[in-house]
């Protein structure tokens, strides 16, 4: 593990909030919404409206900045600011099955802005970590998605939408076809 538990989920969950944007809109409705809410085994508050919908969508090309930011200063820059918007009080929490974690804002919060601060925490451990050079985009040309690297060795260098295997294949295929050599 290279930080702690719930900051690589919640970086891991950051990185696939922004890429439900890939190759279309895939958080269209309250349901998309309710199940990536589950898959990411987020907890309190739902208001289950459109404007929670809207207000999860407008974060995600904010988010977005932080990977697309041309370094360390204007990264600060960006999540300095979304702490502040978002009122980041940290709070050590235990509940459902989870020990003891940071929340930094209330349960009671809206969904977008505990996603907003939940992301942002996590980017304060990585930037006094220095391991912001784990941010990635995805290394596939027709792929805009973002990416973590959380391996040891920092090898991770495709989206989760199965861009790796499809390098491999075609370079598989490359290969085979003699076009390149292995
Ligand atoms: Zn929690
Ligand atoms: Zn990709």
């Amino acid at each position: 593990m290279i930080f702690a538990h719930d900051t690589e989920i919640s970086l891991a969950g950051a990185a696939a909030l922004v890429n439900t944007t890939d190759g279309g809109e895939q958080l269209p409705d309250l349901a998309a919404l309710d199940a990536f809410y589950r898959t990411w085994q987020w907890t309190g508050r739902r208001a289950g409206t459109e404007a929670e919908l809207r207000a999860v969508q407008r974060l995600r090309p904010r988010l977005r900045q932080v990977w697309e930011a041309a370094g360390e200063e204007q990264i600060v820059v960006l999540v300095n600011e979304l702490l502040r918007e978002g009122r980041a009080l940290p709070q050590l929490v235990r509940h459902d099955q989870f020990s003891w974690h940071l929340h930094a804002a209330p349960s009671e919060a809206p969904l977008a802005t505990r996603m907003m601060v939940e992301a942002a925490m996590a980017f304060v451990d990585m930037i006094r970590e220095d391991e912001l050079s784990r941010l990635r985009r995805c290394a596939a040309d027709d792929c805009d998605n973002v990416l973590v690297d959380l391996s040891k060795n920092r090898s991770k260098r495709f989206c989760e939408a199965g861009c790796g295997n499809r390098a491999a294949v075609n370079a598989y295929r490359a290969r085979k076809a003699g076009r390149v050599r292995p």
